[in-house]
């Protein structure tokens, strides 16, 4: 598996810090608002990356954090009249809304910036006494960017350049700084603000140390993958690594993934610009599987335009793979037979080379727009192939296969209808009765039919038990 890492601008072997396991940290999204359909990009690209971890077998821990201390909070709540953490615990709870629907799984750990204040107080206080970090007067806390030796390693930026010509770059603002490079770790209130005592100031973090700390205390000082928009690669992530590296003495994180952007008319679609849909929006017009299916359609460090016919060939992309897998289940209830031909032996065999295909593309770099492709192959041949009666075996083969691609991406494929209680326990007694006769056929198939439905069976002595997967 090669992953493009932004650290050596090359693709490189996948080779995790622990066998069998990644750490995987994702920056996520400053809550005050709805998030639009640019913060989602990530949401879905890394979501992949973690599902197709997950299904070469490793065990994957999967970090994404909640920024819910920041000006556009503090701003929204003076607004409102309301306390900071009103807005950023309403906008979490919209944000795993939207999620759910877009089926991005829930991180192993959502920490919130608020909750984690303890170690960020520890980790400036080290740099501090490692001499990385200095106390102005007025209380500010500023990292001492000078001080450490690989600035500028992940934007590929030499650190003169930035003192020197390109003042844009400058982080600037403020005026007790030793030079106009260093950047803020710990700030002091202003009125109205939310606050928290440190021994520099009553104040609150800068931006960049949350990620440096939630990333150590939830997965170790050294991690395997740390990823976000390509936006945050400078300043952001820049200022992770000088903080994580001189206070741990390790290096940070193996690989860094970014993703491009997602833009409107070729311009980054943002909120500051206004040129935006949340995630919400699009719901209005389309399944969110449609717009998941058109965040994947594209190699995720392509910049991605979003326009209406787009949007258009991914519904009728995403319908092509949801009709095959409709056909496929009509003809199961409809089998001729139950088990493979020997025809059918050899064509089974022969969609088996379609996970060939969809790995070799996932396994360069994620490069889900060939994955999808592969989909598209299998999806052709099973409905090429099943024109004449079929068995159910060899469905049921080509089935899951475009099923479990398809769950890789996140796309779900398949409405699973929630069986009622009635109808499951109907068929228990079937099945019992079917036992008594000995008609262990009979049995298994009513095994089978709810276990494809999300029923497990359990034989107890007390009788038959059952539970939903
Ligand atoms: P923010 O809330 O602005 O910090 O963004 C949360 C995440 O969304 C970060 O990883 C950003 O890089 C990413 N992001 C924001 N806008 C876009 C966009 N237009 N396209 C792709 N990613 C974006
Ligand atoms: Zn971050």
């Amino acid at each position: 598996m090669k992953i493009y890492n932004t650290l050596s601008k090359r693709k490189e072997e996948f080779e995790p810090l622990e066998e069998g396991k990644v750490k995987m940290y994702v920056c996520g999204p400053t809550v005050y608002n709805l998030i639009h359909i640019g913060n989602a990009r990530p949401m879905i690209v890394f979501d992949t990356v973690r599902r197709y971890m997950e299904h070469k077998g490793y065990e994957v821990n999967f970090v994404s954090n909640f920024t819910d201390v920041d000006d556009k909070i503090i701003k929204k709540a003076i607004e409102e009249g309301v306390d900071a953490s009103v807005i950023s615990e309403r906008y979490i709870a919209e944000c795993k809304k939207d999620m759910q629907a877009m089926n991005v799984k829930p991180a192993t750990t959502h920490p919130k910036a608020t909750e984690e204040i303890c170690g960020m107080l520890d980790m400036i206080g080290t740099l501090i006494e490692k001499g990385h970090a200095y106390v102005a007067q007025d209380g500010t806390v500023y990292y001492r960017t000078r001080s450490f030796k690989g600035y500028g390693k992940l934007s590929h930026k030499n650190i003169d350049d930035l003192q020197g010509g390109n003042r844009s770059l400058l982080v600037t603002g403020e005026d007790q700084k030793e030079d106009p490079l260093d950047f803020v770790l710990w700030k002091p209130k202003k009125d109205g603000e939310p606050y928290w005592e440190s021994p520099w100031c009553n104040g609150r973090p800068g931006w960049h140390i949350e990620c440096s700390v939630m990333s150590r205390k939830y997965l170790g000082e050294e991690i395997d993958i740390h990823a976000g928009g390509e936006d945050l690669i400078f300043p952001h992530h820049e200022n992770e690594i000088a903080q994580s590296e001189a206070a741990n003495g390790k290096p940070f994180a193996k690989y860094w993934m970014h993703n491009a952007f997602l833009n409107i008319d070729n311009r980054k679609m943002s909120k500051s610009a206004g040129n935006f849909f949340t995630v919400r929006d699009i719901s209005e017009k389309y399944d969110l599987q449609v717009l998941r299916f058109f965040m994947l359609s594209a190699h995720y460090r392509s910049p991605l335009n979003f326009s209406a016919e787009l949007m258009e060939a991914a519904q009728n992309g995403y319908e092509r793979i949801v009709t095959s897998v409709t056909n496929l289940n009509y003809l199961l209830e409809n089998a001729a037979s139950d088990t493979m031909s020997e025809d059918e032996e050899k064509l089974a065999q022969e969609a088996e080379g379609y996970i060939a295909e969809f790995d070799k593309a996932m396994d360069d770099d994620f490069n889900t727009a060939d994955a999808i492709a592969a989909i598209f192959e299998l999806v052709k041949f099973a409905n090429t192939n099943t024109k004449q009666p079929c068995s159910r075996q060899f469905l049921q083969r080509l089935k899951e296969e475009i099923v479990m691609f398809s769950d890789i991406c996140g796309l779900i494929v398949e409405k699973k209808q929630e069986m009622l209680d009635s109808d499951i326990e109907a068929l228990i007694n079937e099945r019992q009765a079917a036992r008594k006769e000995k008609n262990f056929k009979r049995a298994d198939e009513i095994r089978n039919e709810l276990l494809d439905k999300g029923i497990i069976l359990e034989d107890t002595r007390e009788g038959v038990k059952w539970k939903r997967a």
